[in-house]
């Protein structure tokens, strides 16, 4: 089976030749920092146990605690969680957040619990992982299948371990349970931002360009409704059900109120309908989607959606990677022989951990800051990386992955250094 993570890691070697870094740095960017496999034990409803296996791993934690999501899905493994923490460690680097990287995951279809079990898999994770995550150590946050109703159960379980409020140690928690304004949207919207930033610079406008997305999750979905607000057209929409196409453009607050309607009995926290259950548009198959001629093609669902198998049929003119991790390496050599960018996953969804970062500021200070302060930081913080990295791939031609990764693992090796041993042993 192919390794996730030792794709991942074939970035860094790309990035290593683009920059004079010492063996200290190069091997410490191998390695997790700590790998954590823990049983939960869940009371289901009907009174029989079940076992489920969590991870927790912490990348890198040199430039500050450790920030990451948690996953709910039932393909997770500690190869695809491991990956996940070291792109946590880039992004965060990328965006200069004084965060270093991690991810956790639970391997289980979610959809298929109720919302007492959920809850009940949620505080036995959190109470699994107790020891190794904190304010100032590890800081947990929302990913794929969970969402702010989860993180508020999460920061219950550890408030009640801990005996004390602390907030501080997840976000993504629901506003009125010390969660931040702005954050729930912050994936789609720092995405956007980024697109706005790369179209500005190649001069189109946003009313000329269609767009193409896999993935109506959270990320996807207010992707989706803030570029339909500043003009652009979305012709279609990807759920993991299928797809559907119109030409003229899609409505995406219609597509999610249809989703909403059919939300499903269970925890009342998914949704069971699909947009190809609207009947009045044109049906398109997941891969069909991904084939389009559009001029950007988001891909907000999971990783490893564009790889050496499809990589030279997409006619996409760019594409915006929202999910992470969901274009491979080897796919990345034929679309840029292709000519095809990608504003990648490191910068182009940061969006949401630079609001949770301001989040877990909100929550040290006890001091909030409402929506449009949010929102503001966000739109100054992104775009001035971006604008960055741009520029960096301009002057040393090469991709933005390898200019982002660059300009990331700048500040990781700096920190490393500044800290090291190195020069210690080497008596320098
Ligand atoms: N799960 C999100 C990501 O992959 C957010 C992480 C966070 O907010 O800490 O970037």
């Amino acid at each position: 089976m192919n390794s996730i993570f030792s794709d991942a890691q074939k970035r860094l070697v790309e990035v290593f030749r683009h920059t004079a870094l010492t063996d200290d740095v190069q091997e410490k960017l191998k390695h997790p920092k700590l790998s954590m496999c823990v049983s939960i034990p869940v009371r289901m409803d009907d009174g029989s146990l079940k076992i489920f296996t969590g991870y927790r791993v912490q990348f890198d934690d040199t430039r500050g605690p450790t920030k990451g999501g948690i996953r709910y899905h039932p393909n997770v493994s500690l190869d695809e969680v491991t990956s996940l923490s070291f792109w946590m460690t880039i992004k965060c680097a990328v965006m200069n957040l004084p965060f270093g990287g991690a991810k956790g995951g639970v391997i289980v279809n979610p959809k298929k619990l109720s919302r007492l079990e959920l809850e009940r898999l949620s505080r036995g994770y959190i109470r699994a992982i107790a020891d190794i995550i904190g304010p100032k150590r590890d800081i947990p946050a929302p990913d794929v299948y969970t969402n702010a109703t989860i993180m508020g159960w999460m920061a219950d379980e550890y408030a009640q371990i801990k005996r004390q409020q602390l907030p501080g140690v997840i976000t993504g928690k629901p506003v009125h349970l010390n969660g931040s304004f702005g954050r729930e949207s912050a994936t789609g919207r720092g995405a956007l931002h980024v697109l706005q930033e790369w179209i500005d610079l190649k001069k189109c406008h946003a009313e000329d360009l269609s767009i193409a997305i896999q993935g109506f999750g959270n990320a996807g979905y207010y992707f989706a409704k803030l570029a339909h607000e500043a003009g652009f057209r979305i012709v279609a929409v990807a759920d993991s059900q299928g797809a559907i196409y119109s030409r003229e453009g899609l409505d995406p607050t219609k597509l999610m109120q249809h989703k909403q309607e059919h939300k499903e009995l269970g925890t009342m926290l998914y949704c069971d309908g699909s947009v190809c259950d609207l009947q009045h548009y044109h049906k398109l198959s997941g891969s069909e989607l991904l084939e389009l001629d559009v001029d950007v093609l988001v891909l907000a669902a999971l990783e490893n959606q564009i790889d050496k198998h499809n990589a030279d049929n997409i006619k996409a003119g760019q594409i915006l990677e929202i999910a992470n991790g969901p274009v491979t390496s080897a796919a990345d050599e034929i679309l840029a022989k292709n000519g095809i960018p990608v504003l990648p996953d490191v910068l182009a969804n940061a969006g949401g951990v630079t609001v949770s970062y301001f989040e877990w500021v909100q929550n040290r200070a006890g001091y909030y800051w409402p929506e449009e302060k949010v929102n503001a930081r966000l739109k100054k913080c992104i775009t001035r990386e971006a604008t960055a990295i741009f520029s960096l791939a301009d002057e040393k031609k090469i991709s933005l992955r390898t200019a982002a990764y660059l300009q990331g693992v700048n500040r990781i090796a700096g920190a490393i250094s500044q800290q090291g041993t190195r020069e210690y042993f080497l008596n320098t």
